[in-house]
């Protein structure tokens, strides 16, 4: 028999779910949100839902690469420092100017950075290697055919996709759509995550404890995990451990949510275990242990209002505005719809840990985005690890890119959050591997 750090409790292995398993259903459950329209303003690290193509070439007319003047080759053919050739300068074209200029051979057209190119311009004469001259130029050097001209769609063609859906958009991205001429453009919103945690023990951080009760840490740090992958929180703490208060506490938030994320009450079962009494008789949320460690105890499922009250708090639930990208098109959830809740263990370890293997995933699904995945790497082992029987460990470790190590860290009990706080990866011990020492290779999760 192996002990688990944190419970004391043998656990047979032959009725705990693989991790990808559990994994899976949570995948085949949640669906991506309905995409809405916003103006370009409003969509950075927002998730694109459509393919966002050029409208026209681009550039979509010939333009100036410098600031200079406009020619044709053979009239700068000869031009050399030592014999400069000078012409007449016929015109200015700015940058915006839209008139037709044409260029007569034996004659330079001012031309400014992405000003359209005179008919008959050849290429451009930087200014460095002229007089500058405004009515007659002397120029110091011959210029190739095409030199410092952009030509219209060199950077792209008609038509050609320039951003795809399902690209998290970030600064570059904007600019390319704004380029495309785009104003706005469609996008999924962000998942509204509702954390609730559960617990007598629980106290506001900020507040004074007495002996025997905790700091809530866990719905701070959900929250904060939920927004990092892309999600908007709302934090519902804390719950009595009253089975009478669960049920109506979460149906109070779905107005709210598109994910719901609670935390304590499912261990084993006992009366205390609130959130599963609560939940099991609903018959949509199942609950399993799942073969890791920390965060064996698990619930996933679905919850929806009763049909009455839904019709019934329509209007209100109308009239529930999160933000202001949202008056553009609400992405409202119609009434019952089925709305996907985790139950996460207590201990602040495992429901991190719950997070990031679950709901990271689901978050991503939710916004199309195929790129919330954790990184994995392998790394060298620095110490000694252990890791139960038949279940999947997850244990702290700081690693080393540079040097291709991973520090495991002493204290991995499930509550012991301080050493959550030193780690930066989840060394991955397989189920049936019981020990591993120093120098082993490891597969390593790398936390965002
Ligand atoms: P439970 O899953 O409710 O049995 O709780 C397991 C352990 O996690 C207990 O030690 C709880 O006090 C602790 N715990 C539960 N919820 C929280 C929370 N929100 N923040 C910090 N610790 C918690
Ligand atoms: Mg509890």
């Amino acid at each position: 028999m192996s002990h688990g750090h944190g419970h004391g409790h043998d656990h047979g292995s032959a009725d705990l779910m693989p991790v990808e398993d559990h994994l899976a259903e949570i995948l085949a459950t949640v669906r991506p949100l309905a995409p809405t329209e916003l103006s370009l303003g409003d969509v950075h690290g927002l998730v694109l839902a459509e393919d966002v193509s050029a409208v026209s070439q681009l550039p979509s007319f010939d333009n100036s690469g410098m600031d200079g003047y406009a020619v044709r080759i053979d009239d700068v053919a000869a031009a050399t420092e030592q014999n400069p050739v000078t012409l007449p300068v016929t015109g200015e074209i700015a940058a915006g100017d839209t008139g037709a200029y044409a260029l007569q051979p034996g004659a330079a057209i001012k031309i400014m950075t992405g000003a359209m190119l005179p008919h008959g311009a050849e290429a451009v004469v930087p200014v460095e290697w002229t007089d500058g001259g405004s009515a007659r130029v002397t120029i110091k050097a011959r210029a190739e055919y095409g030199n410092a001209v952009r030509l219209a769609g060199e950077d792209a063609k008609a038509g050609e996709v320039l951003v795809t859906a399902g690209t998290l958009l970030r600064p570059m991205h904007v600019a390319v759509i704004a380029a495309a001429g785009r104003g706005a453009v469609l996008v999924r919103p962000r998942p509204r995550v509702v954390v609730l945690s559960t617990g007598n023990e629980l106290a506001e951080p900020g507040t004074p404890v007495t002996l025997g009760r905790i700091w809530d840490s866990n719905s701070f740090m959900l929250a904060a995990a939920a927004r990092e992958a892309g999600g908007l929180a709302y934090r519902r703490a804390v719950l009595p451990d009253h089975p009478d208060e669960i049920l109506p506490a979460i149906e109070d938030q779905l107005v709210r949510a598109d994910l719901m994320i609670t935390t304590g009450g499912v261990s084993m079962g006992g009366e205390h275990d609130v959130v599963k009494a609560a939940l099991q008789r609903l018959g949509t949320i199942a609950f399993r242990k799942v073969a890791m460690q920390p965060g064996m105890p698990q619930g996933f499922g679905t919850v929806a209002l009763p049909e009455a009250q839904a019709l019934a708090e329509e209007p209100q639930r109308r009239r529930f505005r999160r933000d202001g990208y949202e008056e553009a098109a609400a992405p409202v959830s119609a009434p019952g719809e089925r709305v996907p809740i985790f139950t996460f263990p207590g201990n602040p370890v495992s429901a991190y840990v719950s997070f990031q293997l679950f709901a990271r995933p689901a978050l991503g699904v939710m916004q199309g985005y195929s790129g919330l995945a954790l990184e994995k790497i392998q790394a060298r082992l620095t110490g000694p690890v252990r890791s139960p029987a038949g279940r999947r460990s997850y244990l702290r470790g700081v690693l080393d890119r540079a040097s291709g190590q991973v520090e495991p860290l002493t204290g991995q009990g499930s509550h012991q959050i301080a050493t959550l706080a030193k780690a930066n990866a989840l060394v991955i011990v397989p189920e049936w591997v019981v020990q591993m020492a120093a120098g082993d290779v490891v597969d390593v999760l790398v936390l965002p």
